[in-house]
């Protein structure tokens, strides 16, 4: 009897406790309901961007016996799977491939690189299964696959081409970090329709603007006039800029169906040069020159001579500027000879656009319009 008063006290205790935790426990479930939803909604929202990292060599993939040496070592010595490998925090980021297109030190990247790449990257951003690019290469050629891909990439997803300035190996290797905010910068959402961008060193430029100034410092992209699109810094990305001129999806080139690029050769101007320079690029086929003409673009009187032959033969001559910042602009010496300008286009970019421009036309007052539109 003492057994079932307690009992009954402890029932009823038990459902006095029930009945005021009611509402406590209603609300656990809608938590525990709400906990569903959010982990289901987390799991839409954190659902990794697809970034595919298409890999082309580079001191970034490059290797040494020595973790000092960071002049003498092999350029593209190491696979897409060892890079990946290497940086493992990506994962965290976005949900990686890899794929090898080439693997070489950029002084070997050649049209055929270029194409190959180019349809690759339009081929996979044309797909659902992939948010955005990241391209591994050697920086002594970076800026001209850059400026290329920026030309004739037919999206606004993402397109992020990284390097290194220390091969992978070295004491405080640069590579694995570039790497890291490469695919930082292309999983983020404000990248989208910026055109193809470069990251290094922190800094995120536009392929139009940035160019290499230094042999072997790891701050060596620099975008002197126009500035950098942004930053990566704490673990984030910042922009700030975007470049005014066209790129990706709103350029008229389209590499689809191309196999072959038009030869477009670069003159270097100096004191006391002859005028043959063109004539052997006219005579081994050149249908394009870009000079690199001192200050403004100004070509020497023997210069200008070789320039009007090789316009005269049906050659598109641009002239670009050795001084390495600045606007090239109109001489009147241009409506003479028949020259075009290149605007700040140094003059690797300059053959880039020039080639892709004589894809098009060979008609010089459109051609110089691309010059200020592209
Ligand atoms: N030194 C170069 C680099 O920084 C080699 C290359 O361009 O492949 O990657």
């Amino acid at each position: 009897m003492k057994l079932s008063v307690q009992w009954k006290q402890k029932w009823c205790i038990s459902m006095l406790t029930a009945v005021l935790l009611m509402p406590v426990m209603s609300y656990s479930v809608s938590a525990a309901t709400e906990t569903s939803t959010t982990s289901q909604t987390t799991a839409v929202q954190t659902s990794l961007p697809k970034i595919k990292i298409l890999a082309t060599g580079g001191t970034i993939a490059g290797s040494s016996e020595s973790n000092t040496d960071v002049t003498g070592y092999k350029a593209g010595a190491l696979g897409i799977d060892v890079l990946i490998n290497a940086v493992p925090e990506m994962k965290k980021v976005a949900d990686i491939s890899g794929e090898q297109i080439a693997n070489v030190g950029s002084p070997d990247i050649d049209n055929a690189v270029l194409l190959q790449l180019a349809n690759r990257i339009n081929e996979l951003l044309a797909s659902d299964d992939v948010d955005g690019i990241v391209v591994t290469h050697g920086t002594d050629t970076l800026e001209e696959t850059a400026y290329f891909l920026d030309l004739v990439v037919k999206s606004d997803k993402p397109v992020v081409v990284v390097g290194a300035m220390r091969p992978a190996t070295a004491i405080s290797a640069d590579g694995s970090f570039n790497l890291y905010n490469a695919v930082k910068i292309a999983s983020n959402p404000e990248a989208t329709g910026k055109g193809v961008m470069i990251a290094l060193n922190d800094r995120i430029g536009a392929a139009r603007y940035i160019t290499k100034t230094n042999t072997t410092g790891t701050d060596t992209f620099k975008s002197v006039e126009q500035g950098y699109l942004g930053v990566v810094s704490g673990d984030k990305v910042y922009f700030y800029n975007q470049s005014t001129r066209k790129h990706t999806a709103n350029t008229i080139f389209d590499v689809k169906g191309i196999t072959e690029l038009p030869q477009v050769d670069i003159l270097y101007e100096y004191q006391n040069n002859g005028s043959y320079l063109y004539d052997a690029a006219v005579a081994s086929g050149a249908k394009g020159i870009v000079v690199a003409g001192s200050g403004n673009g100004s070509l020497s009187t023997r210069s200008s001579e070789g320039a009007a032959r090789a316009v005269d033969q049906g050659v598109t001559v641009v002239r670009s500027t050795r001084t390495g910042s600045g606007v090239v602009t109109p001489l009147d010496s241009d409506a003479e000879i028949g020259t075009l300008y290149a605007d700040s286009l140094n003059p690797q970019k300059a053959r880039i656009l020039l080639m892709l421009a004589l894809t098009q036309t060979k008609d010089p007052t459109t051609i110089q319009s691309y010059f200020e539109a592209y």
